[in-house]
């Protein structure tokens, strides 16, 4: 496994970064994490949209699209895994702390590559479990931003509770998405999923979906809808990069339609990975 810093490439255990970096201190940093699928980069074109965005939301100086993708794919061309998880992060740079920040700081810019391990089929198959969590995050969830705190303490709640996922839910009951995923939900036939506003990431899986409905010609609503909604779904799943498309069977102790995985879960599932396996 091979991480890159700043234009050098080396082993993972090797790559180290200091710890005046922002990203270290103030969480003043922003990622990407894209999947290959039988060797190919999956969406990259996307998911480099989406990191000048964040970048852009957090005013920091623009870096050339192509250096960024060149690094990516020069990364991904030496380790040569088929299937692998490439994460970026990139950093508004090093200096004294100091809540104001130098406009000027050159970003740092690292990165991992690993061989992703599929999913326990059983997960695709039967479906999780998961519990809902107040939204307690920012009001910028709109910028892929690497302070995670809010998001990795509900995926441990939901561990610890014996489930595999959390659901944030809005102080109005609003269902807004997972810790690591996009939410949709299945009612009559229709699907409906949180629209893009600053309280939701914009999900590269999530617009893959929707391109798929599009295509096939299912109804897709996007639309608020409550925690009442969810519960009542006929179906519901999660879409991410790791994720895929992740049947939830149950919620909050509710069986989710007749507790097993749904036929449009399905479908989408199976969209998706062909989607991917195109080089879409
Ligand atoms: N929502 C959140 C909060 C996420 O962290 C992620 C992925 O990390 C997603 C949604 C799904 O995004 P994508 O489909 O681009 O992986």
């Amino acid at each position: 496994d091979l991480a890159y810093l700043n234009g050098d490439i080396m082993p993972i255990e090797k790559a180290t970064v200091p710890i005046e970096d922002r990203g270290y201190q103030f969480g003043d940093g922003v990622y990407e994490y894209i999947a290959s699928y039988a060797g190919r980069l999956f969406m990259l074109g996307a998911h480099l949209d989406r990191l000048e965005r964040s970048m852009g939301g957090l005013d920091f100086p623009p870096i050339p699209r192509s250096r960024i993708k060149a690094a990516i794919v020069d990364l991904f061309e030496r380790a040569g895994y088929d299937r692998a998880g490439i994460y970026i992060q990139i950093t508004r740079g090093v200096a004294p702390r100091n809540h104001a920040f130098d406009p000027t700081l050159s970003p740092q810019v690292v990165m991992t590559i690993r061989q992703i391990n599929a999913l326990p089929e059983n997960l695709h198959r039967d479906g999780i479990t998961a519990i809902t969590v107040r939204d307690i995050r920012w009001g910028r969830c709109d910028i892929k931003t690497i302070q995670l705190l809010a998001n990795s303490l509900a995926k441990q709640k939901a561990l610890s509770e014996g489930h595999s996922d959390a659901i944030f839910i809005s102080d109005q009951n609003v269902v807004r998405e997972g810790t690591s995923s996009n939410l949709f939900i299945v009612k009559g036939g229709q699907l409906i999923t949180h629209p893009l506003t600053p309280n939701i990431l914009p999900g590269i899986t999530r617009m893959a979906i929707i391109d798929i409905c599009r295509e096939t010609d299912l109804k897709i609503d996007e639309s608020f809808f409550t925690t009442d909604a969810l519960y009542h779904a006929d179906e519901v799943f999660l879409t991410g990069t790791v994720t895929e498309v992740m049947p939830v069977t149950q919620i909050d102790g509710r069986c989710i339609g007749d507790g097993n995985v749904g036929p449009l879960t399905r479908k989408l599932y199976d969209g998706l990975r062909q989607k991917a396996l195109a080089g879409a």
